[in-house]
């Protein structure tokens, strides 16, 4: 789950990792009354989307629009607020279409000496998280990872211990921080691995985290992902969430307590674990085709949750044919099977259906789909469905 910066900032401000002042704004007025109460001679009106590079990002058909904007009095605050709100936001992470301003964020303005990164992630081959800090603030992290790998400095904790003095020491060295602004790192490094570990994050990522023209150190952005599977240790966290940033179609199946993933190709599956689904992916790449989509049933899912997830699947106007894989286990292949009849007379099937069946009631669930009028291409095998479901799109598109 990811949330908006100024609610990762107010995190931050309760874990102790230094912010500065702002207030959410949601429209011109709003932004213009947040100026003033601000107080200072600059304020920066920040658009609010789950997505970086809106500093460098603009609104769709007006490339004069950033999405970071200074404003020097309240009246440049409520433009910049009215050009953002409402208007679609185009960064290198949101792709063409962009993605809605609800809410700006004016903050206070900043005294920039120099401009960090700091970013902290699982290294899942140490099988701890890993701070990652780097002079290169303000860039693309991912450019200076591959152009200039060595300017990114790794440090290992154990979530447990936390970070260690040694090692805040060791990274100031690297980054050429000292006196104040050191003693300032002493504080915010080992803060943010806490904060990363407390509320257990996939990520958690400032870009930049400067340093201000008194030594002190500030994160002046906040990017977090929470760890969905985590989610139940910090029900204060759920209120959080902003449904109107995520996918819709992924809404819908998570409600339904299914694993779905929407993608750009054209096939369709519905499959039952996650290993299956993968390699039902694979498969149909394998035989030229591109999956819509990664959904998994679950092992357990029941005939309202396959039904939902047909009609899922199916509401996506890019799927011009569906590939059914499922190996009954605790889940029935009559089960499925039911909710197929279902799912065919209530969402109907208008484009090409490959099914294939094995494990459970595999017979009584192949005779439900023989004897019902569900028009199903059938298979002998997986590699077989594969070829045949990858043939059937190619002719509907
Ligand atoms: P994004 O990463 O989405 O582009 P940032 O929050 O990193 O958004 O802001 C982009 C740039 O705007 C920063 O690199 C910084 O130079 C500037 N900036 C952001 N907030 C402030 C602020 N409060 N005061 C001064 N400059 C700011
Ligand atoms: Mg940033």
């Amino acid at each position: 789950m990811k949330i908006h910066e100024y609610q990762g900032k107010e995190l931050f401000r309760q874990a102790g990792v230094p912010v500065l002042e702002g207030i959410v704004a949601r429209s011109g007025d709003e932004a213009a009354a947040a100026y003033e109460k601000l107080g200072g001679a600059i304020a920066v009106v920040k658009a609010q989307i789950h997505a970086g590079g809106r500093g460098k990002g603009n609104v769709i058909d007006n490339p004069n629009q950033k999405g970071v904007v200074l404003a020097k009095s309240a009246d440049e605050a409520r433009a910049a607020a009215e050009g953002l709100l409402g208007k679609k936001l185009v960064t290198i992470q949101t792709g063409p279409e962009g993605q809605t301003v609800n809410q700006v964020f004016v903050e206070a303005g900043c005294d920039i000496a120099r401009e960090l990164y700091l970013g902290i992630v699982l290294d899942r081959a140490a099988a701890k998280p890993v701070l990652m800090v780097s002079t290169e603030g303000g860039m693309e992290i991912e450019k200076v990872a591959e152009e200039t790998p060595e300017l990114i400095h790794k440090a290992h904790f154990d979530p447990a211990v936390g970070l260690e003095a040694f090692q805040v020491r060791k990274l100031c060295k690297k980054l050429g921080i000292t006196g104040n602004a050191a003693k300032a790192a002493m504080r915010f490094m080992p803060a943010m691995c806490r904060f990363y570990v407390d509320y257990d994050c996939e990520l958690a990522e400032i870009n930049p985290l400067v340093i201000t023209g008194d030594d002190q150190m500030i994160a002046l952005d906040a990017k977090i992902t929470f760890d969905n599977n985590a989610l139940f240790r910090h029900k204060e966290l759920l209120e959080l969430r902003d449904l109107g940033e995520e996918e819709p179609s992924e809404v819908r199946a998570s409600n339904a307590g299914l694993s779905y993933v929407k993608l750009e190709g054209n096939i369709g599956c519905l499959v039952n674990g996650a290993g299956l689904a993968m390699s039902t992916m694979d498969i149909i790449k394998y035989c030229g085709g591109q999956p819509a989509n990664f959904l998994d049933v679950g092992g357990g899912a029941n005939a309202e949750q396959v039904t939902e997830a047909f009609r899922i699947l199916l509401s996506d106007p890019n799927v011009k044919g569906v590939l059914v894989n499922i190996f009954g286990g605790i889940a029935r292949c009559t089960t499925i099977a039911g909710a197929l009849i279902e799912a065919s007379k209530t969402v109907g099937f208008t484009v090409p259906l490959v099914v294939r069946l094995e494990g459970t009631e595999v017979e009584e669930g192949r005779k439900m789909l023989a004897e019902s009028d569900v028009d199903i291409i059938s298979a002998v095998d997986i590699t077989d469905a594969a070829k045949k479901i990858v043939a059937a799109a190619a002719e509907v598109a």
